[in-house]
Formats: C-alpha cells, structure tokens, sequence
C-alpha cells in the first residue's frame, strides 16, 4: 500500500551511548514510511536536546523530558503519529500510560513493562483507550521466520510435537555491571529490569518467537533459574520445560553468560511430518526436514517463499538481510496499520500479526510465571496468567 504522507515519529530515550534506540531509527527510516520529528532522547534534559539537534530535530521539538514532549506536541497541528519508547523496562508503564492518556500512539520495546501489575493495566489502558501500542518483538521481523510459520499453519509438518527455542549470550558472563556497563547495570537491577534477568531481557524474545511461528499457545511450565556470576541480583541462565495446548512440549534456555554465543538465537519446531529450524545468525536460510525426502535449506529471496516472506524482504538470495532489515519490517507493519487506521481501511498483510501489548503482557506473564516457579521449593508446573 503507498501511504499518503510518511508518518511522524518520535522517541524517547535511544540517546548518546544507548543502544537499541539507533537501531529503531535506522528501522523506521528504511522503508521511507516514518520521519523522526521529534524526541526525548535522555534521561538527562541538556544532554537529550543535544542529541536530538544532532539528529537534525528541529530545536522546538528537542525535548527535555517526556512531560515537555507531551506538551509540545498535544497542540501542534503536525504531531507526532507515534512514539517509540526505547528506555530501560521500569519506565515503560509511566512513559506509555502518559502518552497513551495524552492521546499518542506508541511503540514499546519489549518486555512491555517490568512488573505484571503493570503489564496488566497498560494492556488495559491500551484495550480501552483504542490507541495502537506495538511492541518490538525483533524476532518476528525475519522473513524465514515468517516462512515457517505459514508452513506450519498450512500443516506442511502436521501437528506440532516439540518446540526447542534458545537465546543464548555472552556479553555478561563476568561482572561488566560493576564495571560500568550502564547497559548491563540497568539489566542487573530488578527495580529496573523486573523479576527476571536473562529470562525477562531476551527469554521473553524466545517466548514469543516461539508461540508466533508454532501458533500453539502456552498451557503450563516449570522452570530453573540459576545466576553464575557472584553478586548478581538476578538470573542469568534459565530453563524452562512447557507445555502448550493441544499436547505439545517445549524447552526455552535463555543465558547471559554463554560464552561463544554473540547473539545464538535458535528456534526448531518438531511436527508429526517434518521440522523447522531457524537461527538468527544465518537468518537467511530455514531447514526443512520432511518425514520423507531430503533436507531442504530454504532461501530468503528465492520464487518458492510464501507472499507473507516476500513482502518482508528486500534484496535477492546471496544478498544477505538480517537484524535490521527485520527490526525495518516491524515497523514497516506498525505504519501500514496506522496508516490503515488513517484511512479507514484493512490493514494489507504487512500491516496483520504484528507484535502488540497482549502480546507484550503474554511476555511479561510468561516471565512472572517462570520466576515464581523457580522460587518454589518443589518443582510446579504453573499456568501463567493471559496465555
Ligand atoms: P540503554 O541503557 O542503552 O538506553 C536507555 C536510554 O534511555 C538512554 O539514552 C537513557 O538516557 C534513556 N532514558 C532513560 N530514562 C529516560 C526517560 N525517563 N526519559 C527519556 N530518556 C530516558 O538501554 P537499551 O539497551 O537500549 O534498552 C532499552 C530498551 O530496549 C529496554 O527495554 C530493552 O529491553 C530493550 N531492548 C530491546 C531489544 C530488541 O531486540 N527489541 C534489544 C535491546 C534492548
């Protein structure tokens, strides 16, 4: 669909020094779909205006603050379509329920929120209010991605039996939140990250990239949490066995402390018929293992893609797109469904299945119901609630 302007954005946190708000800048300008107007970049008012005169912000729309942000842009007559929020977890709540009562649409970062009870009331806020709340569930940005899961949907593998999905890293594996890592001081801090450490930061990721290709929805599970490096308030390995609806069984190991693993991200589905397998560092190709024949390795790019692949990918087989063309494919589909909304239309297959704040409460759900049962004292397979 050709929209009829480029939407507006704005943002706040992704300043100097931070890292995920550059790359939803890159994301949202690579489709030409998104301008970037106007943004609170920091947590500090003087060193936020800054970045965004360096951006190329129009200095009336370098904010100090969210508050100034809000104010700024309520009375403008060009304001801001959206606003991506790209700040540490405890923020999310205030910032999204502060935008979304003002009126603004918003794109979050994942998890939704640090905590449950807010997880539940911005879900809510957003359910009542209308307003459009995306979350950046990167993973479900990857075409093969996508591939596979419209072949499992049209049953090219039968029934789902086993689901094995992993994010391992390794850029925490010794104590780098004491040595000034602001990244990882925030990530260590359950005030600011909530109750989980490797499970909330990228185990959430796993979570959802694995019930978005499988389709299958969580019905119970039992988890194992250990923290490896000394003095860290919270996890940085988990393991969690689960069990979905309809029978099947899945295994999620998150870690921040796998060495050898810059960003393993590996997803494999397990059907009566066949199996999947993706991993995000060569994000350009899927394993197809029928029950009879040979393995096939399927290829971003080439005729046999489904529309739903297509759509999201840019460049030929053998020119290789990867994390930020997927991150781009996000929020191509967060504008497309704006712009639908804009004009009174359905949204096309770009702007359908994007990540949004149930899904963002699943995630956090998720977390909550893996640390409570790795508290407990005997293993218990627990439901989490909103799944
Ligand atoms: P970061 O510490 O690098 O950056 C945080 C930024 O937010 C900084 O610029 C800081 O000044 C700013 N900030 C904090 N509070 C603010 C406030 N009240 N107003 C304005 N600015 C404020 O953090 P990061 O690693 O970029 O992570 C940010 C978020 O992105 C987290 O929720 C994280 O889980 C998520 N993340 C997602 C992905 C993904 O793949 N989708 C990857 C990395 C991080």
């Amino acid at each position: 669909m050709t929209a009829a302007r480029k939407l507006r954005l704005g943002m706040i946190g992704g300043g100097e020094g931070a890292y995920i708000g550059n790359i939803h800048r890159i994301a949202a300008r690579m489709d030409s779909a998104w301008d970037l107007v106007a943004g609170a970049f920091d947590i500090d008012a003087a060193r936020g205006r800054n970045f965004a005169l360096g951006q190329g912000i129009d200095a009336a729309r370098a904010y100090g603050s969210v508050d100034e942000l809000i104010a700024g842009e309520t009375t403008r007559a060009d304001r801001v379509d959206a606003v991506a929020i790209c700040t540490p977890n405890f923020t999310h709540y205030p910032i999204a329920k502060a935008l979304i009562e003002a009126g603004f649409d918003v794109i979050c970062e994942k998890p939704l929120t640090a905590t449950l009870e807010d997880a539940v009331a911005l879900e809510a806020l957003a359910r009542r209010s209308g307003r459009f709340v995306g979350v950046t569930y990167t993973y479900s940005g990857y075409p093969m991605v996508h591939e596979a899961r419209v072949r499992i949907a049209a049953g090219e593998i039968g029934k789902v039996r086993s689901i094995q999905v992993e994010y391992p890293l390794e850029w925490m594996a010794t104590a780098i939140e004491t040595q000034g890592n602001a990244q990882a001081a925030w990530r260590t801090d359950p005030k600011k990250n909530g109750r989980g450490g490797s499970i909330g930061d990228i185990g959430t990721h796993a979570y959802h990239l694995a019930g978005f290709v499988s389709g299958l929805t969580l019905q119970s599970l039992t988890a194992d949490l250990a923290t490896f490096v000394d003095g860290r308030a919270l996890d940085d390995n988990a393991h969690v066995m689960m069990r979905y609806k309809g029978g099947a069984r899945g295994l999620l190991w998150s870690s921040q402390v796998a060495l050898g693993n810059s960003n393993g991200v590996r997803l494999r589905v397990f059907g009566e018929t066949g199996s999947f397998q993706w991993y995000q560092e060569q994000p350009n190709e899927l394993i197809y293992a029928p029950l009879v024949g040979h393995v096939q390795t399927l290829k971003r790019g080439t005729d046999e893609m489904s529309p739903d692949a297509k759509l999201r990918s840019r460049t030929p087989p053998g020119h290789p797109e990867g994390y930020l063309e997927a991150f781009a494919n996000l929020y191509a589909g967060f504008a497309e469904a704006l712009n639908a909304r804009l004009e009174n239309r359905e949204p096309s297959p770009l702007g359908q299945n994007l990540p949004m704040a149930y899904d963002g409460l699943k995630g956090v759900a998720f977390v909550d119901a893996v640390v409570d049962s790795a508290q407990s004292e005997n293993p218990v397979w627990l439901t989490p609630i909103a799944v």
